[in-house]
């Protein structure tokens, strides 16, 4: 499998792969002090700041706002990326495209942009792109991730047009068979759609999600070496500072649909992002959570 990956892409020459996403793992989050029992012969401590005794009880819950999510800490100056990674419409990036979500053939984003060529493998009209507003999050996130001296990871394909999917998908397929002769179309298919999207189906046709690694130019390593690196758990852990998520957990295969997969981020904006991390939901859990509420 891992194999026919690589020699696909070596063979269409086109070096579009999956899309996909890694583990999530909670994060301890919680800004609660840490209260140690007393030992024997001890007595809590009091806090200083202890409320006056003279305060009148309220007769009512005061109406409050939940706190705003704080802006994380950033090596590098992102202050002129803030409106991407965390957009004014909070809820505008959560579209679900999975297996069971299609995506009209002839959908394509309005707005797609090129990535920084410094921050994206191929040139021309293979450089990846994504809509503008994931676009400016991604910018900013490999700007972070260089300031934190990672400075190899680059995007190797973003949007996949319809027609695109549809060839790799079709061109997966026909190697699969080649590879095992006694296959049915349907076992190739099925096969194939462990790792590729069916046309129509693929998230990157969104605009909204990349692939991104750092062994593009390493033959000799799988794309699943990418986990094993610094850098993977950087983004693993600080990816939702800037809006993305890793789409496909290890762990959540039987609900996204798809092996778990290191090098595929999608953008939700922060928001939804760090929930999504800090529960350690897949964005169909999420979103079937979200719904509910
Ligand atoms: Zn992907």
């Amino acid at each position: 499998m891992k194999s026919s990956l690589k020699t696909a892409a070596a063979l269409l020459a086109l070096l579009l792969l999956l899309s996909g996403c890694a583990a999530n793992i909670p994060a301890d989050t919680t800004d609660a002090p840490v209260i140690v029992p007393p030992g024997p012969g001890e007595t809590l401590p009091v806090p200083e700041t202890a409320a006056p005794e003279t305060e009148p009880a309220a007769t009512e819950p005061p109406e409050t706002e939940p706190p705003a999510d704080e802006i994380p800490t950033f090596k590098a100056d992102l202050s002129a990326y803030e409106a991407y990674m965390a957009p004014a419409d909070r809820d505008g990036y959560l579209l679900l495209v999975n297996k069971t979500h299609p995506i009209a053939a002839d959908s394509v984003p309005a707005d797609l942009v090129y990535l920084p060529q410094e921050y994206a493998v191929y040139t021309g009209e293979w450089r990846a792109q994504m809509t503008s507003v994931a676009a400016g999050a991604y910018t900013a996130m490999l700007t972070e991730l260089c300031a934190n001296g990672y400075t190899d990871v680059k995007s190797t394909l973003a949007y996949r047009s319809y027609a695109t999917q549809s060839y790799l998908y079709h061109n997966y397929i026909a190697e699969e068979m080649a590879k095992n002769p006694a296959l049915t179309k349907e076992e190739a298919r099925a096969i194939v759609e462990t790792y590729s999207a069916p046309p129509g189906t693929s998230e990157h046709q969104t605009g909204l999600c990349t692939d991104m690694h750092n062994v593009y130019n390493r033959p000799d390593l799988e794309l699943e070496d990418f986990e094993k690196t610094d850098a993977y758990l950087w983004l693993r852990d600080n990816c939702w500072k800037f809006g993305f998520i890793l789409r496909f957990p290890r762990g959540k295969e039987a609900i996204t649909g798809y092996q778990f997969e290191c090098w595929h981020f999608r953008f939700v904006g922060r928001y939804h992002a760090k929930r999504i991390y800090d529960s350690g939901l897949c964005l169909e859990e999420y979103l079937e959570q979200l719904n509910k509420n």
